[in-house]
């Protein structure tokens, strides 16, 4: 009999790669031309775009976020090495 070959070492395949890759990932509302102190921290960019969007929901009463507010959000997000 043949051993199954040991699992975890192959962790990684396809998903979300842009989740854990060691960097947090910042935007603020004021980067995207609102006056407004609010800053997202997150792990992942998704999790950042969507922290934002709601609270731009909440507190600026967009009900929809633009695709060109979209555009400018990821324009401005910013990479920060959390080592
Ligand atoms: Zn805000």
């Amino acid at each position: 009999m043949v051993p199954d070959p040991p699992a975890g070492n192959s962790t990684v395949r396809g998903g979300d790669r842009s989740h854990g890759d060691g960097n947090t990932k910042t935007v603020s509302c004021k980067d995207v031309g609102v006056d407004c102190s609010f800053t997202v921290k997150a792990d992942s960019e998704s999790e950042l775009k969507k922290t934002l969007e709601n609270h731009a929901r909440e507190k600026h009463n967009m009900k929809e976020i633009s695709a060109d507010m979209k555009k400018k959000i990821k324009s401005h997000i910013k990479e920060v090495a959390s080592r």
